[in-house]
This record gives structure tokens, C-alpha cells and sequence, in this order.
């Protein structure tokens, strides 16, 4: 599973968390801190202050010079280290600042290209922009394409943030798995994309009263047992869930859980305790049950049903095709009428009993049986045969070999009433019936 830790010091714990994993773990993140463990991608970010981050952003890509002044040592020092990660949460709740935001990454990405450094840029809410404090029409998130761009083109990763307001599942995904809606966004606005990487993921709610916590109220405070205490296992179901969903979206390459602190984020920390049930969702592989081939018995029932004729009409209901009375390909065209009935009506045979073409020819497409649609009126569908003439007699008038075979036909199936289909419902169909029908009914 997708799961990682979010690190912002490396505890003394990490190798046994490690070994958990049992050789499952893809990516780990750190904050000032680059753990180097073979076979996991270290996505690293150097912290710059929010104020000197959000400035030099707003400087587009002016700003870059910057950026690399305060962290280009450690990028260098951390040769490992498969992505770094960006400016972290620039509010992108204005066209200005998205405009800085397109521009500061484009040329932090290639600048990083250009050292051989691969990033990881974003590090946005998925919130963003539909829980924006302005009124202003907002940038939505194809306003970030060319960022986007820039980093498929240089393999790079984007980073998502996105957190469950005391529970992750609340809300069907309405808060945790946003990311899909804003994916399908990019979709439709046909940017491609990337590879993503969700940065920080968790539990979190806005509170005045946490001041430790930056005012915000991580999983501690929310997934409790029945003392009151934090409650590690109900919290590890929750995170379950998460990597559950996250394995049927194959752009997403991992989710780091915020965060591991030793000085800060209280009611969010991830403890020893916490991290061993993290690794055992790593390492968790879902069962594959192979698929069951039941059983078929050879039975003859359907035979039975034939040979129990569970209707007997007593109707002809005549028909015309509407279309071409001496089609080139006779089978081809009754094909393509199959067709239209069952793709386009969604009927699920061909709607007439019989076609008699041009010639006489009598061309019987469904069994006596077969109750089908083809009269607009269900109850007359039942008791009637549909027969249907090629051609379009609101203009002419059948052959005289039609005609025969027609009046051959319903004499076979024995029926005590043939009326024009017009009779049944509102219809031109079979067209001029009064000219013609009287020598099919022989009345
Ligand atoms: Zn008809």
C-alpha cells in the first residue's frame, strides 16, 4: 500500500518501521531531514519560512534565485534524495497569484532539471480553490496547467494535500479523496497528468483553542476510545480506508501521513505505537480470491420452454421497413435493422416475427415464441406477430409478390386478425394501407 511517514526528525524507531514494511515501502518523506533506505524514494523539503516562502513565490520567477540561495546546499548534500519538494501551501486564491505561482515553478523546475535535481512542486489543498475566503470567480485548477506541464516534462511529481474534518471518511470523499474531483478537472480541461504524490494527508480540523497545534486539531483529538484517550487502532481503520482508495488510482505514487514531531503538532503526532500500525497497512496485501466457476448444468429447460409455445398469437400486426423496398444485400439490410433495434431501442431481439422482401422472399427472425416489441403497445405485442414488408408505402405500394407471400404467411400462422400497424398506434406505418390491405386480409 501508498502509505508513508512525514517526517520532521528522524526518530529512533525508523529502522524498525522499515523492516514492518517488509520490503513494501515505496516513499518516505522528511521535513530538514533525508533518511537514505534502500529501494524508498526520499522526497526531501528543506523548510523555509511560510512569510520568506509566500515572498518569494509572489516574485515569480525572480523568486527562484532566492529559493536556491536558502536550500540549494542541502539539495546538494542529499544526493539521494529522489524529489524535493517546492514552496510549500502558496494560497492560489487569486488569477495574480496564480500567475506568480505558474511562473516561480516553471523556472524552479527547469533551473532544478538543469542540476539534475528532480521536484516535487504544488504542495497545495485539494481544497483549493472551493474553500476560498473571496468572493472573486476563482482560479480553478487547470489555472495551473503550465506548471503542470512543466513538470511531466521534466518527470517531476506534484504534491497534494488534503485532510478529513474528524474523520477521513467523512463525507464519501467530499474532503479526504478530493483529489479525484480536481484530477477529473484537469481531465476535462485536457491537461495531463502527473504523477502526484499526496504531501500531507490525515485528520484535521481549524480550532482557536490549540494554540501548540497552530490551531488546528489533528487525529488525537478526534478518534478516541470510550475513556477518552486517543485511539491509535480506530484512527489506523481510517488510514486503511484511505490506502484502500488510493490503489485504484495509479497516478498516485504515495501519501505521507502528517506528521512525526518532536516539538510541535501534538494532537496530530505520529508515535512508535501509531507507525508499527502504519507498517502493517504498507504491508498489507489484499487477499486474492481466485474467481469461482460455478457449476452449469446441462439441462434441457430451455428446450422445454421452446417446445411449450408460451404464447400463441392471434394477431398479425403488418409492418413496413420504411427504408429501401430492393435493398442491394437483403440479409445485410434486415442485419442492420437487427441492429438498430437492439443498439439503438435496446430491444432485445429484432421487433418483427418476419421480413418479406421484394421478391416474396419470407425471412423469419424470431421464433412463434418470442414475445417482442414491435407494435408500441405491449399488450399487442403479446398476441401478435410482427411482419414486416421492405419498403416505404406511404409512396408506393408493395410488389404483388410481397402481397402473396404475406397473405401465404398469415394463413400458415393460423390468426384471426391482421390489421395494418396505424391501427394499433399513432403511425404512417405500413403507409397507404387502404389501397393494399384488403388482399392480405381477404376481406
Ligand atoms: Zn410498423
Amino acid at each position: 500500500m501508498k502509505l508513508t511517514l512525514h517526517l520532521q526528525y528522524e526518530p529512533d524507531w525508523l529502522n524498525e518501521f522499515v523492516d514492518r514494511c517488509q520490503g513494501k515501502l515505496r516513499t518516505i518523506k522528511g521535513v530538514n531531514c533525508f533518511p537514505n533506505i534502500g529501494g524508498v524514494w526520499t522526497i526531501g523539503r528543506v523548510h523555509v519560512q511560510d512569510e520568506l516562502s509566500n515572498a518569494l513565490v509572489s516574485q515569480g520567477a525572480a523568486g527562484v534565485d532566492g529559493w536556491l540561495a536558502l536550500c540549494e546546499d542541502e539539495y546538494r548534500k542529499a544526493a539521494h534524495v529522489y524529489a524535493w519538494q517546492g514552496p510549500n501551501e502558496f494560497i492560489l486564491d487569486t488569477y495574480k497569484k496564480t500567475a506568480w505561482f505558474n511562473e516561480f515553478h516553471i523556472a524552479y523546475i527547469s533551473r532544478m532539471s538543469a542540476m539534475g535535481l528532480r521536484t516535487m512542486c504544488g504542495n497545495i489543498n485539494v481544497g483549493w480553490p472551493r474553500l476560498r475566503k473571496f468572493n472573486d470567480e476563482p482560479p480553478y485548477p487547470p489555472a495551473i496547467r503550465s506548471t503542470i506541464e512543466a513538470l511531466v516534462q521534466h518527470d517531476g511529481i506534484l504534491s497534494l494535500h488534503e485532510y478529513g474534518p474528524g474523520d477521513m471518511r467523512t463525507g464519501q470523499g467530499a474532503h479526504c479523496l478530493r483529489y479525484r474531483n480536481t484530477v477529473a478537472e484537469w481531465q476535462a480541461a485536457g491537461v495531463l497528468v502527473p504523477r502526484i504524490f499526496m504531501g500531507e494527508i490525515g485528520i484535521d480540523v481549524p480550532d482557536e483553542s490549540f494554540p501548540l497545534d497552530h490551531h488546528h486539531r489533528g487525529w488525537r483529538e478526534w478518534v478516541k476510545d470510550e475513556n477518552g484517550q486517543p485511539y491509535p487502532a480506530g484512527y489506523l481503520e481510517q488510514l486503511k480506508w484511505y490506502a484502500g482508495e488510493l490503489e485504484k488510482d495509479d497516478y498516485i505514487i504515495g501519501a505521507s501521513i502528517f506528521t512525526v514531531c518532536n516539538w510541535d503538532w501534538v494532537t496530530f503526532s505520529v508515535d512508535r505505537e501509531l507507525a508499527m500500525g502504519i507498517a502493517d497497512i504498507v504491508a498489507w496485501e489484499p487477499e486474492v480470491i481466485p474467481p469461482v466457476v460455478p457449476p452449469i448444468v446441462d439441462h434441457n429447460i430451455i428446450d422445454l420452454v421452446d417446445q411449450l409455445k408460451v404464447r400463441t398469437p392471434t394477431k398479425a400486426v403488418i409492418h413496413h421497413s420504411g427504408g429501401r423496398q430492393r435493398p442491394v444485400n437483403v440479409l445485410r439490410h434486415i442485419q442492420a435493422i437487427a441492429r438498430y433495434h437492439v443498439r439503438h431501442n435496446h430491444w432485445n431481439v429484432i421487433g418483427y416475427f418476419a421480413i418479406i422482401d421484394a421478391d416474396g422472399n419470407i425471412y423469419r427472425v424470431n421464433l412463434p415464441q418470442t414475445a417482442s416489441y414491435h407494435s408500441g403497445n405491449w399488450a399487442t405485442n403479446l398476441e401478435s406477430y410482427g411482419i414486416c414488408l421492405l419498403g416505404d408505402f406511404r409512396t408506393y405500394d408493395p410488389t404483388p409478390e410481397q402481397i402473396a407471400s404475406c397473405r401465404w404467411l398469415v394463413n400458415q400462422l393460423d390468426v384471426v386478425q391482421v390489421v395494418p400497424h396505424k391501427s394499433v398506434v399513432q403511425t404512417v406505418c405500413p403507409g397507404r394501407w387502404a389501397r393494399w390491405g384488403a388482399q392480405i386480409t381477404g376481406v
